[in-house]
């Protein structure tokens, strides 16, 4: 594999993630809401966030910036970030169709929510992070540049350090006892690690 595929590749994963998020952010716009996080925080999270999945390493991919950040371009590291995407895309899907109506972009509560622990949702509490997670790991490994490379993970990072407590705060609010069991039983993004 050559760098222009490792460029291409990610290309591909972010496209088909978007493809996978449409039908439900579409949904989403419509359905009612109960509670909501704080949505000044919510966005500067969500656009830190973006910055570092989407807008530096397009930079990178479409011009090559940062240039002094580039370092020596590894097939096997590539083809392992093809392979993590892959996963992450499977996952998100995944997540997605376990969560269904229940999802948000930002911390809501809706009219009907319903505590998911099912699915996916059995072996973890935010597998939908994870997904996030395998898919900045897998642009860290397909864009060979210190800087286009890594800001996935710092990007993302924020946002879920950040958000991760008070959705769980949100969600023991909401859903008390069941969620109290719920968390006793399950570890957040990797089982019986973390
Ligand atoms: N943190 C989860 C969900 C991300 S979407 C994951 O990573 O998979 C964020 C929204 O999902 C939040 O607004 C919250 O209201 C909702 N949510 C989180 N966990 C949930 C669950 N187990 N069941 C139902 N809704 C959930």
């Amino acid at each position: 594999m050559s760098v222009v595929w490792a460029k291409l590749l990610w290309c591909l994963g972010v496209i088909g993630w978007f493809a996978i998020r449409y039908p439900h952010e579409r949904r989403a716009r419509r359905a009612p809401k109960k509670l909501r996080g704080d949505r000044a925080r919510e966005l500067a999270l969500l656009t830190i966030s973006a910055t570092g999945m989407l807008v530096v390493p397009a930079i990178y991919v479409l011009t090559g910036w940062p240039q002094l950040a580039e370092y020596q371009f590894r097939p096997i590291l590539a083809w392992s970030g093809g392979a993590v995407f892959a996963s992450a895309l499977w996952l998100f899907y995944r997540t997605h169709k376990d969560l269904g109506r229940n999802w948000s972009i930002t911390l809501e509560i809706r009219d009907q929510h319903a505590l998911v622990t099912s699915g996916v949702y059995r072996h973890v509490r935010h597998p939908m992070y994870a997904a996030f997670w395998l898919w900045a790991l897998a642009q860290s490994l397909l864009l060979p540049n210190w800087v286009a490379g890594p800001a996935g993970l710092t990007g993302f990072g924020m946002l879920f350090f950040f958000r991760v407590g008070r959705e769980e705060e949100l969600m023991l609010e909401t859903f008390r006892d069941e969620y109290r069991l719920y968390m006793a039983r399950t570890s957040r993004i990797l089982p019986g690690i973390y």
